[in-house]
């Protein structure tokens, strides 16, 4: 089990996922096809997935993850095992408060699992790894901004409603994954830096839903999305300080998850807002995904530095600012050396 302090300090982590390799899917897309089918694509999200584990250990990351490699994409690799929701007729939804579009599925009943959504690839990470696995899912509320509603009333009441009964399936799904070994269970609410409000009023309770009797560590990623386009263009109107993290840490520190995640390197996230989860572990992001510029350790081992005038040392995870999916697998791998060798350099400056 994870130790209830670190035996290290800077741990160091990734967001959730990674690139997956070119015989296994698409290469740099958020919603890839794959290049198999059937049991061929079972075994192959099986091998990718040990393969990054592999790597991840080689590089020297303290947190091992699956790196997503047997899901499509964060969100709707939960919801394929959802009944009550219509894959066969997507329609074309704005996302994240209209900042894209996206072909997303429809709600159209009661939602109940079919079954276990990630036992493949948990059992995987889990039996081939001895360090701190964390396993991602998608958050309530995030999941609820990637649907159509056809079921629920379509409206602010029905979205919320919505919202907690998928954090029942995703309860259910992160107790599963518990049994199986995982030592952390991380949710992704990049919604809640689009509708600061909702996540303050419901969304976090929403969360602690999904959460709900977790032993194991529980975690929180909100992040300013993947590199892609249209997050770049959303950033770029966010002004000189992004301070969207302001209005949900205070209901996050006052909630049971234990980990949060915030965008540090390359972004315009005013660094003292982490004063705001005091208590709290804090995955600082050293690494920017929006960017093939690969970071240097003293980048790197800078940025933890910053960090520390706000997080105690023995709060801080050292961890990349998003996940990695859409990136080349070789700049990844570079960026992934850089952060293990940034927190190594870290652990001199000022441990
Ligand atoms: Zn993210």
């Amino acid at each position: 089990m994870f130790p209830t302090a670190f035996h290290t300090a800077f741990p160091t982590a990734i967001a959730g996922s990674l690139p997956k390799p070119a015989w296994l899917a698409e290469t740099q897309k958020l919603w890839p096809q794959w290049k198999a089918q059937g049991a061929e694509l079972i075994e192959a999200k099986g091998d990718a997935t040990l393969l990054w584990v592999k790597t991840q250990e080689d590089l020297g990351l303290d947190v091992i993850g699956d790196g997503e490699q047997a899901r499509q994409h964060f969100v709707h690799g939960f919801l394929e095992q959802v009944e009550g929701i219509d894959f066969e007729n997507k329609v074309t939804m704005g996302i994240r408060n209209n900042r894209y579009d996206a072909q997303v599925p429809q709600v159209v009943g009661p939602l109940r699992l079919k079954g276990r959504v990630h036992a493949l690839e948990a059992r995987i990470a889990r039996a081939h790894t001895q360090r701190t696995l964390k396993f991602t899912l998608p958050g309530p509320m995030t999941i609820v901004d990637t649907v159509a509603d056809r079921f629920y009333g379509g409206d602010r009441e029905g979205k919320i409603k919505m919202a907690f009964a998928f954090a029942e399936l995703l309860n259910q799904e992160a107790l599963a994954l518990q049994a199986d070994g995982v030592d952390i269970i991380q949710f992704d609410e990049p919604a809640f830096n689009v509708y600061m409000e909702d996540a303050a009023d419901w969304g976090v309770q929403a969360l602690e839903r999904a959460a709900l009797g977790l032993t194991c560590k529980t975690a929180v990623h909100i992040c300013y999305g993947y590199g892609i386009a249209a997050n770049m263009d959303w950033k770029n109107t966010l002004g000189h300080e992004w301070r969207q993290y302001e209005k949900v840490f205070p209901a996050l520190a006052k909630s049971s998850i234990q980990q949060v995640s915030l965008e540090c390197f390359h972004s315009h996230v005013p660094m003292d807002l982490m004063a705001l989860l005091a208590g709290k572990e804090v995955m600082v992001g050293v690494i920017d995904v929006a960017s093939d510029v690969v970071e240097t350790p003293e980048e790197v081992a800078d940025t933890i530095g910053r960090a520390l005038q706000f997080v105690p040392k023995m709060k801080l995870i050292a961890c990349t600012n998003c996940g990695m999916a859409p990136m080349n697998r070789e700049i990844a791998l570079r960026k992934l050396e850089a952060l293990a060798q940034g927190a190594a350099l870290a652990r001199q400056r000022y441990a």
